[in-house]
């Protein structure tokens, strides 16, 4: 991994995670959910944006028969959870008696998983998953069961592989952490 720090914005970040390390973790989670799901036909329920990278990834390593859907759940602005969650685009798929997989980039406090996968088994799901790229364990102040967890990390703000701020970093190769 490169050790160049960045600039996004106010803000200074230096490298965190490689894509070597990001790459055998999402290889590791799609064995797992290869091995739990295949023969199942599962709905993975992507959550936009930040996911959207790690779900392609993940979802292609598990090459199982799926369907693929999107939701966009908003909580955070900025570097901090405003303590609401919002849906902003639902997913327009009928999820009675299926087996629900949702691909989250970070789980910080909890908030917005704690909030959305109860309502999926309310709406009827078979069973509901949470696959989470990342876990800052430091932070979570709501219960949540992560089924599929990539990596721990410490309480600091992140960027890059899908994860902005602001809505820049995206598209950063690998993971990077806020510092200074
Ligand atoms: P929670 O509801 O668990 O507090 O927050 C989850 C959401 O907050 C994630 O889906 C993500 O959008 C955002 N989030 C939490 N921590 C970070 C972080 O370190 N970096 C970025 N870019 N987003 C984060």
């Amino acid at each position: 991994m490169s050790n160049s720090s960045i600039h996004i914005q106010d803000l200074h970040f230096e490298p965190y995670i490689s894509q070597t390390e990001i790459e055998v973790m999402v290889r590791d989670m799609a064995e797992s959910i290869r091995r739990d799901y295949a023969g199942r036909n599962p709905i993975f329920l992507v959550v936009l944006n930040g996911a959207f990278f790690f779900a392609a990834d993940l979802i292609k390593a598990a090459d199982i028969l799926c369907e693929i859907h999107f939701v966009k759940l908003s909580s955070y602005s900025g570097t901090s959870s405003t303590g609401e969650v919002r849906k902003t685009l639902d997913a327009t798929v009928d999820i009675k008696g299926r087996d629900i997989v949702v691909i989250e980039d970070i789980i910080d406090t909890g908030l917005t998983m704690s909030h959305y996968l109860p309502q999926l088994t309310a709406d009827g799901a078979n069973s509901v998953a949470l696959a989470s790229l990342l876990v800052k364990p430091s932070c979570l102040k709501h219960e949540v069961d992560i089924t599929y967890r990539g990596r721990d990390i410490e309480n600091s703000f992140v960027v890059g592989y899908g994860l902005d701020y602001n809505e820049q970093g995206r598209h950063l190769h690998h993971i990077y952490h806020q510092v200074g």
